[in-house]
């Protein structure tokens, strides 16, 4: 007896041997999983004539087994065990998985844990199921090794301890299959995927990168292997910024950001990047993970929408947008230098007749000729723009007295003076009028400068033409005007002459009405209806748009509120808000106090800003938007594309709707230009997962032009002109009414 068991015992050790060998030659060479698990079992098999042998795998989810292996079962008994349950009272295999310990089973037809599967057993040809689960090296259950016999079989530890060296290999291959698998669809994902990834060693030299990698910095794996990647940084990112960098990573494991690349054709590039590290099994790091997404075409659709928006297609000239941006700019640096700047303001004199007269190719052939002229009176660094149809406009910085602005306005008027001759031969003579404006003496901002000098320009033209004037002399009498002007705003607020009128959104789709813009109107005694566009502007000067500001909100909401009280359904209300408000410390806390005693839901309140608020202090806006956004507010940036739109500030603002301005909507459909605009603005919002409304839609063909590119919703005079409470409430019956009920 003794001598069979040790005879039996040295065979089972060496059929394990064999099996083990098998098992490694197969998985070097990469062979399915199938194989190996039945080639384990028929070894097995073999051992024990009246043995059979299955390997059952818990399924992705964890709770049922499928089959690995069962070469001496049936099909339809497979396809039965298939996708059982993984419990208490499931068979030996089912129950084997669940208790996490061997389950042996020595007659199924006694057994309760075969009482619900009480056909399997002699339809197969079985009475005894031993069932031994097996385990990954995190101890978590990977499956069951089962032994079927055809008569009741009590344990017996020389059969257990050989099933327990089979079920070790078995949970052997399992897991190297498992895990050459998932590096082989790591490595799939790695090849094929559009972001660049590398991977460096701690010293941040390459030790990897993926044809993505190559296909955007133009560098072949091997001219990146082993050189450091801060070798492929644009300069600037070298220093402080890695510093900075690398500290984030020390301190928070990751970071993520904007870096720029230089490729191998030398031209820079930005890549949106996340950097981590890996751990090894110490958890101490030893590799870093770069993946890299190409912003580059974002930027690029970015760079020509700002080109179409900022320079004038006819003259190559900055336009209106751009002007207005270096003056801020411009402004901006000279309160910090406490430096003059000067704007001078050039209408061509009886430009119309001229242009009526000889027609409009000869116009743009002179205010191109006129451009040029007057472009080389002037430096470098000044800014020289196309202002509106006839009007150039001038920014020049560090002026050092008003006498060289003088000077340089008798040049300018005496080049437009020089006859002209067109294409055709033909001399045309022209002139000009100028008007200047200095910082800080005529105003402290931009705007204020801007209009300060058109006045001046029109004094210029009313002292007979051909001349220039100074805004410094107009002043006294506009001084007195403004003095007027604020003592009737203040008059208008005591006495309740305000009122809101309220213009329908729709939605482009379906024309449903989706919301609101609230637009202030000032019905005073002696003017009549004032239009917001004659007072706001002094408002916001002399701050009173502050008090004015805090009625219309707080009108705005109740009216909204009101609206739902009468079971209309709910609308946004959209609201301006001006750049002093935005900017008052406790905006927040003054709007949840209305939203609070209006009782309006805060999302159904929608401010309108405008870039120009934002302008030179995005990181302030990030913050106090962040804020108005985490009460539940929506924000909508107010005729967009007017601004000079540093687009990619727009990505940071936590903003959900962007405004075309009205003056690209107005030309659609005959300017291609301003077309271009609107769909550039649509296409870039779409990006930016923002929500796009067009303003000043008054035609069926502007609307449908904005259908097409993909516009969300529109406001204008096609379907109605703002409205006083009253006439909008018809448009937006109470829905019992709506339905007839
Ligand atoms: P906005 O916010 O861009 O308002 C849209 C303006 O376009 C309104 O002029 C509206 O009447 C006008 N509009 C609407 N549809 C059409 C159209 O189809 N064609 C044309 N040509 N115009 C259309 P409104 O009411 O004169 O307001 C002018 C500006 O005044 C507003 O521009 C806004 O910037 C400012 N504003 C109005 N109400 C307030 C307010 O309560 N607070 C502040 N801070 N600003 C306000
Ligand atoms: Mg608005
Ligand atoms: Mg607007």
């Amino acid at each position: 007896m003794q001598a069979d068991r040790l005879a039996a015992d040295s065979a089972s050790d060496a059929a394990l041997a064999a099996a083990r060998n098998a098992v490694l030659d197969r998985l070097v060479a990469d062979a399915p999983l199938a194989d190996i698990l039945t080639d384990v079992v028929r070894r097995l098999e073999a051992l024990e004539p009246e043995m059979r042998a299955t390997v059952l795998l818990v399924d992705a989810t964890g709770t049922r087994l499928m089959t690995g292996a069962a070469p001496s079962f049936p099909d339809y008994y497979v396809r039965g065990v298939d996708g059982m349950s993984i419990g208490e009272g499931q068979g030996s295999c089912g129950t084997a998985a669940f208790r996490r310990a061997p389950v042996i089973v020595s007659d199924v037809s006694r057994d309760p844990l075969w009482a619900a599967y009480p056909k399997s057993g002699p339809k197969v040809g079985f009475r005894a199921c031993w069932s031994f689960p097996f385990y990954d090296n995190a101890g978590k259950v990977l499956g069951t090794f089962a032994v079927y016999f055809a008569e009741p079989r009590e344990r017996d530890e020389r059969i257990v301890r050989l099933i327990e060296g089979f079920s070790g290999l078995t949970a052997l291959a399992v897991q190297k299959v498992r895990a050459s698998t998932a590096l082989r669809q790591a490595a799939a994902i790695i090849a094929s995927t559009r972001d660049a990834i590398v991977i460096t060693d701690l010293t941040q030299r390459i030790v990897s990168v993926n044809p993505a990698w190559c296909t955007i910095t133009g560098f072949a794996a091997e001219a990146s292997l082993g050189r450091a990647f801060t070798d492929f940084l644009a300069g600037l990112q070298h220093g402080e910024h890695q510093t900075e960098i690398w500290g984030h990573v020390a301190q928070n494991g990751h970071w993520q950001g904007e870096i720029w690349i230089r490729r191998k054709n030398g031209a820079l590039y930005p890549l949106w990047s996340s950097i981590s590290p890996v751990h090894d099994e110490h958890g101490a790091p030893h590799h870093y993970v770069f993946v890299m997404t190409d912003i580059g075409k974002l930027r690029e659709s970015e760079a020509q929408l700002e080109r179409l928006a900022h320079y004038d297609p006819l003259t190559g000239l900055p336009n209106r947008l751009l002007a207005q941006s270096r003056l801020a700019h411009a402004i901006e640096q000279a309160a910090h230098h406490h430096s003059q700047v000067g704007v001078l303001c050039i209408d061509i004199d009886h430009f119309k007749t001229i242009n009526e007269s000889l027609g409009h190719l000869a116009g743009d052939e002179l205010l191109c000729g006129i451009g040029q002229r007057l472009a080389a009176a002037l430096r470098h660094e000044d800014t020289f723009a196309r202002w509106a149809g006839d009007e150039f406009l001038i920014v020049i910085e560090n002026v050092g007295s008003p006498d060289e602005l003088a000077r340089l306005a008798q040049t300018l008027i005496e080049r437009t003076q020089a006859p002209f001759t067109l294409g055709n031969g033909q001399s045309v003579y022209l002139g000009a009028s100028i008007g200047i404006g200095l910082y800080p003496q005529d105003a402290d901002n931009a705007a204020l400068l801007l209009q300060h000098t058109d006045t001046a320009l029109h004094q210029a033209k009313a002292q007979g033409r051909n001349t220039y004037c100074f805004f410094t002399e107009t002043m006294g009498q506009r001084a007195q005007q403004h003095l007027e002007l604020g003592r009737r705003l203040r008059l208008a607020l005591e006495r309740g002459s305000f009122t809101l009128h309220y213009q329908p959104k729709l939605d482009v789709r379906t024309g449903r009405l989706i919301g609101c813009e609230a637009l202030l109107r000032w019905d005073d005694p002696t003017c009549g209806l004032t239009q917001p566009e004659r007072f706001i502007p002094f408002a916001e000067e002399s701050g009173l748009i502050v008090p004015i500001g805090a009625w219309v909100l707080e009108t705005a909401c109740r009216q909204a509120r009101q609206w739902l009280d009468e079971g209309r359904a709910p609308l946004k209300m959209a609201v301006n808000l001006s750049a002093r408000q935005l900017w008052q410390a406790d905006l927040p806390e003054r709007i949840g106090a209305i939203l609070a005693h209006t009782g309006l839901p805060p999302a159904m309140l929608e401010l309108e800003l405008t870039e120009s608020m934002i302008m030179g202090q995005e990181a302030e806006a990030v913050a106090r938007l962040g804020q108005l956004r985490a009460m539940g507010i929506s924000l909508a940036i107010d005729d967009f594309g007017t601004g000079y739109s540093s687009l990619s500030y727009l990505k940071s603002l936590p903003i959900q709707v962007l405004k075309i301005d009205r003056s690209f909507v107005r030309n659609i459909p005959t300017d291609r230009h301003d077309m271009e605009i609107s769909a550039g603005i649509i296409a870039l919002a779409r990006k930016l997962n923002l929500q796009v409304v067009a303003e000043g839609v008054e035609s069926a063909a502007q609307l449908a032009f904005l259908s097409e590119q993909g516009c969300d919703a529109y406001q204008g005079y096609l379907y109605s002109p703002p409205l006083p409470a009253e006439r909008f409430a018809t448009l937006h019956p109470p829905v019992a009414a709506a339905d007839g009920h």
